[in-house]
């Protein structure tokens, strides 16, 4: 399987084009918050044939570039978590909800939406959606073999804000708990900055201290000595 970053926009959003090499099924996951990607993606060399757009959650950055997508791959079936619609329906004003009224963006169209557990088959790509509310009220994860996409569930060294309008700091908690429960070698690939793994996140993350309480696990200031790595 072919995995591609794309980092787009002022937020810096990663959007992920994975290819299988096998069946050739090409997904996208989230969007950008314009027509960048579309403009990266129609310049490659073949142009991807795309079948599918996984949507990690309805924030702005991740999903405000729907619209050129579909423009462009007007045959790809776009997937929701059922728990996001709240915040997708909101994407026309949701610039003005964060105090940038210029980042107010059109819907696009919703194909299917996903619930905990549900697997989408794209053309033999089996994606697995994974759901973790808390950044967002749908917020969630796409298990794609050993690669693990969390939009802003998690991110290497840190986790999602919670402190935006509908987010939810306690489900977050829980969200990161459950996440956790998963195998600690899928390759973490976070909505903004480098990937990471489940193993490493759970060991050093130090927003995930309840998690290891939880299992026993020593915290990083006591395996690394006194000072500590986080200061
Ligand atoms: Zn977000």
């Amino acid at each position: 399987m072919n995995v591609r970053c794309f980092t787009v926009g002022q937020f810096q959003v990663n959007a992920w084009l994975i290819e299988d090499v096998v069946s050739h099924a090409t997904v996208l996951i989230d969007t950008g918050e314009d027509d960048q990607l579309a403009t990266h993606l129609e310049q490659l060399n073949p142009p991807p044939a795309l079948d599918a757009i996984l949507l990690t959650h309805a924030h702005f950055d991740h999903a405000g570039g729907l619209v050129p997508l579909q423009r462009l791959f007007p045959a790809a079936v776009t997937v929701l978590p059922a728990l996001e619609r709240p915040m997708f329906d909101v994407l026309p004003r949701q610039g003005a909800m964060f105090g940038m009224p210029r980042f107010s963006r059109p819907c696009g169209r919703i194909d299917r939406e996903v619930h905990e557990g549900d697997r989408v088959d794209i053309n033999g790509l089996q994606a697995e959606f994974v759901s973790t509310p808390g950044h967002t009220p749908g917020q969630g994860c796409w298990r794609i073999g050993s690669h693990l996409f969390v939009g802003d569930t998690l991110f290497a060294g840190s986790v999602g804000r919670t402190d935006f309008p509908m987010s939810d700091h306690a489900q977050a908690q829980r969200s990161l708990s459950r996440l956790l429960e998963l195998p600690g070698d899928l390759i973490v690939h976070p909505g903004h900055g480098p990937d990471t793994t489940l193993a490493a996140e759970l060991a050093t993350n130090p927003y995930l201290a309840h998690v290891r309480r939880a299992k026993g696990i020593p915290e990083p200031s006591d395996v690394y000595g006194a000072s500590g790595r986080w200061g």
